[in-house]
């Protein structure tokens, strides 16, 4: 039996070798709703182009991480065209993560790489296109989310439907987005949650330093919201690290990400055994061939695009996590709202969601998903949902 994905491209093949206007087609098939507008432009001969440069992200505040601290992230912007039809890419590449995600210039060769090729496959066979395009190379995983990203924002506007909808997914079930707490003075970190409280409904704080604990008394003297923790591999000892989510849970923390180096597995696999609260693997995950591996280690996985090469493999991750009983969570880079509304598209699945990425950023390029009272909120434009600004 056809599935409905084949029946369109069976039918867009059919009716470009018949003549017969697709959308005229689908209204007289009683299986097809006649609200699905399938593009009908897609002529015999059309070839995909990729287009892409550098575009540097201008962070709208210092950002500090334990490694450095920096005011730009570097970025490249995809964009693959076909039949007059634009899908929107991004690739970014924080310093920090330059050895597994790819350098601005490492990028530009990797996507000169796909220019060559792209032209030769039909954008309705990701499988086989992303597929080839992932063995170009070992690394370069934010290159290959870049073109993962802008050919699911091409295909989702060729047959003219949201990701999240053609995934089957329900839009009002997006989580809130955590929004991240920097480290700073007691008196800069109790304004800076005083303002958050009024926008957003869970915050994130990174820890894994000394001050932990006067951290987190801050800012509980100004708000009793729930908070998500990213020790970032901080801790380095099993009973510290328990003992600290016991005071954790204590303060009204509801999750903590990667407590302890990623080397540590079998320190790490006691801590969730004993964990009040659900553990998920960040350091430790990158691609699917990582999840299987984590169960019984974490209790979950934070999905992070530019880290797995993009929608395709990320929505795998998923599944396979929930297949796997585990808990799934899904962050982000600093990106503009492309990649965020990329990642956004399956958040309707997930139990956390950390994508502040584009609220970090002074220059978007783009209108998409956004954060409404605290809530990740899509919209029904096809693809991405993207308008450029
Ligand atoms: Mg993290």
């Amino acid at each position: 039996m056809q599935n409905r994905r084949d029946f369109l491209k069976t039918a867009a093949f059919a009716a470009l070798g018949s003549g017969v206007a697709l959308n005229s087609m689908l209204t007289s098939c009683s299986n097809a709703p006649a609200s699905v507008n399938v593009n009908t432009k897609t002529g015999l001969g059309a070839k995909m182009k990729l287009k892409f440069f550098p575009y540097e992200l201008k962070l709208r505040h210092v950002f500090t991480v334990a490694t450095n601290t920096r005011t730009t992230t570097q970025g490249v912007q995809v964009e693959i065209e076909y039949d007059g039809i634009t899908g929107y890419g991004e690739a970014s590449m924080p310093p920090y993560l330059q050895k597994e995600l790819g350098t601005l210039e490492s990028v530009q060769a990797f996507l000169a790489k796909v220019q060559g090729i792209i032209g030769d496959f039909d954008p309705f066979q990701m499988e086989e296109l992303l597929t080839h395009i992932d063995t170009l190379s070992e690394s370069d995983a934010a290159a290959k989310a870049a073109v993962d990203i802008a050919l699911h924002d091409l295909v989702g506007k060729l047959l003219g439907a949201p990701w999240y909808k053609i995934w089957g997914l329900n839009p009002e079930k997006t989580p809130n987005t955590t929004f991240t707490i920097g480290i700073d003075t007691p008196d800069v970190v109790r304004a800076k949650t005083k303002e958050c409280a009024d926008q957003f409904n869970i915050l994130k704080v990174k820890l894994g330093r000394d001050n932990d604990k006067e951290m987190i008394e801050t800012i509980r003297s100004v708000t009793n919201l729930p908070i998500a923790i990213d020790a970032n591999q901080g801790w380095k000892d099993k009973k510290y690290a328990l003992d600290m989510i016991h005071w954790l849970k204590e303060k009204g923390i509801v999750m903590i990400e990667q407590p302890m180096p990623k080397t540590q597995i079998d320190d790490i696999a006691w801590v969730t055994e004993h964990s009040p609260l659900p553990v998920f693997a960040d350091e430790s995950i990158q691609r699917l061939k990582d999840v299987a591996k984590l169960k019984g280690v974490f209790s979950g996985i934070n999905i992070k695009l530019m880290k797995c090469t993009g929608m395709r493999e990320g929505y795998k991750m998923l599944q396979l996590a929930r297949a796997l009983d585990m808990k799934v969570m899904v962050g982000c880079m600093t990106e503009t709202s492309c990649a965020i509304s990329a990642a956004a598209q399956f958040s309707p699945a997930v139990d956390f969601a950390d994508l502040d990425g584009a609220l970090l950023i002074a220059n978007d390029r783009f209108k998409g998903m956004e954060v409404v009272k605290g809530k990740i909120t899509l919209n029904d434009q096809p693809g991405l949902g993207l308008t450029l600004l």
